[in-house]
């Protein structure tokens, strides 16, 4: 018999898109019932925490799996310095100014398998949807033999195929359903829930064994198809909760494996999210306009180009300026990007008279953040709302309806101290249930307002962990480097 006590890993699931609230509703209808057993059972309770604005995906997984997400203010972006669209997903830019971010870091994941996340965090990171674009020549097709790996298992190919029919047949119908209902479903999400669901998900969570079985120190391994079904149908519809089962047995496999892995490690699983969605308007309903055309008409000299959307240029004469606008969800970043750096308000002032107020009186905008001393202000239609601590009443006034003023002040004062984020960063309006969206989904995130702000972390109660004080994703990852590190 061996004298070395067995070593010990940690699993960590990444359930995209889910909040706190959400997260409860599936459990108490039965969606989740694996996961209730760990809550029952297995001292686990999903700790509420607040993930911070910009409430996305990048954001978020980087301050998880780097303890550092400064510079990311969006899904995508205008880097005026590199003159680039940075994007993650399919054709994904990231890597051309990733040399910029995360300079002395040392990733949750060294050593282990980051699967399916947006960052390379791990020395064998495999196949994930955002991950195509990210092969270099000079790295081993670490993806590509998890595909063949994964067809190559007869096993795991009749689940697949009994499951992507199942989930092919009940995406179409109730899309259908929805078509006939007159209800608005975003065809593009649509499409990339069937992807997300049929392929990815399977994929992923064949990754996930597999290097369970393999040992690996500590593995994170991320599921996108709730945030996928999320934007398609919206949150609150019924059916969104239903892809939970998918997940709650991908979680109960990966738990088989705790103790019954080839490699005898002895795992944990922690099970996270990083945002949470809420229900939309478009803001293009009210008149059939974008917020790149209202820009177009109050800047008729400029060429302007939405990011999602589409793009306007002076007739016949050379443009006196360029605007970039990338949307993401219910945030939208305006950049002049023939002007190196962020325009502060007095710069702005000067160069674009009334501008800032303007767009914030647009119909469907709620709030314009300009960049100013004092960590910057918000304009409404109704003024002007300094950010700077100690918060002044009017702030506190705005504020209250989205999340603790004071903690959402500091988020907002993060998000506006980035070189990167927009000259002009836009929110739009949120009514206290439903935000209005840039980009067309039922279900969005991006912004500030409701359940996109506050996701959870299902964690052991003897972990000791605390999330109360949680206001930024970031602070999870000493507390995940605590489990993974623990006797
Ligand atoms: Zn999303």
């Amino acid at each position: 018999m061996s004298d070395r006590a067995p070593s010990k890993g940690l699993v960590v699931i990444h359930l995209d898109g889910l909040s706190r609230g959400r997260l409860e509703l599936a459990l108490e209808r039965g969606h989740m019932p694996f996961v209730r057993t760990l809550i029952e059972n297995e001292g686990y309770e999903a700790l509420p925490y607040r993930c911070g604005v910009p409430s996305t995906t990048p954001f978020a997984q980087a301050g998880i799996l780097y303890g550092d997400n400064s510079e990311i203010p969006s899904y995508r972006w205008w880097d005026k310095e590199a003159g680039l669209l940075v994007v993650f997903g399919s054709g994904s830019t990231f890597n051309r100014v990733a040399d910029r971010y995360f300079a002395g870091r040392q990733p949750l994941t060294v050593g282990g398998a980051c699967i399916a996340a947006l960052y390379r965090a791990g020395a064998t990171d495999r196949f994930g949807p955002p991950y195509e674009e990210r092969h270099r020549p000079d790295q081993p097709d670490a993806g590509g033999r998890v595909i063949a790996a994964f067809l190559l298992n007869p096993v795991t190919l009749y689940f697949w195929i009994r499951h992507g029919g199942l989930a092919l047949f009940r995406i179409a119908s109730e899309f259908l359903r929805a078509r006939f209902s007159r209800r608005r479903t975003a065809d593009v999400f649509v499409i990339a829930d069937i992807y997300h669901e049929v392929v990815v998900h399977h994929l992923t969570r064949f990754a996930l064994l597999q290097a369970m079985d393999e040992g690996l120190p500590t593995i994170y391994a991320c599921f996108y198809t709730y945030d996928e079904a999320s934007h398609a149908f919206g949150p609150t519809d019924p059916n969104t909760l239903r892809v939970l089962r998918h997940i709650d047995s991908t979680i109960r496999l990966a738990s088989a494996k705790r103790r019954g892995n080839r490699a005898g490690v002895e795992y944990e699983i922690v099970v996270l999210s990083d945002h949470g969605q809420v229900e939309t308007i478009p803001f293009v309903t009210a008149d059939g306009e974008s917020l790149g055309r209202k820009i177009a008409r109050l800047l008729p000299d400029h060429a302007v180009t939405e990011h999602r959307g589409l793009a306007f240029a002076p007739d016949g004469a050379e443009p006196a300026g360029r605007v970039e606008i990338t949307y993401s969800g219910g945030l939208a970043h305006v950049y002049f990007a023939h002007v190196a750096g962020r325009l502060d308000a007095s710069a702005l002032q000067s160069r674009y008279p009334g501008l800032a107020e303007h767009v914030a009186d647009l119909a469907g905008v709620g709030m314009v953040m300009v960049k100013d001393r004092d960590g910057g202000a918000l304009m409404t239609r109704d003024g002007r709302f300094p950010l700077g601590s100690p918060l002044a009443s009017q702030t506190t006034a705005l504020l209250e309806r989205f999340d603790a003023p004071e903690v959402l002040a500091a988020q907002l004062r993060r998000l506006n101290s980035f070189e990167r984020s927009g000259d002009l960063v836009v929110f739009g309006a949120y009514d206290g249930s439903k935000q209005v969206n840039f980009e067309d989904q039922v279900g969005g995130h991006g912004s500030v307002g409701g359940d996109q702000l506050h996701p959870f972390l299902l964690a052991k109660k003897e972990w000791g962990l605390d999330t109360a004080h949680v206001t930024n994703a970031s602070d999870l990852y000493a507390m995940l480097i605590s489990v993974r590190d623990r006797e």
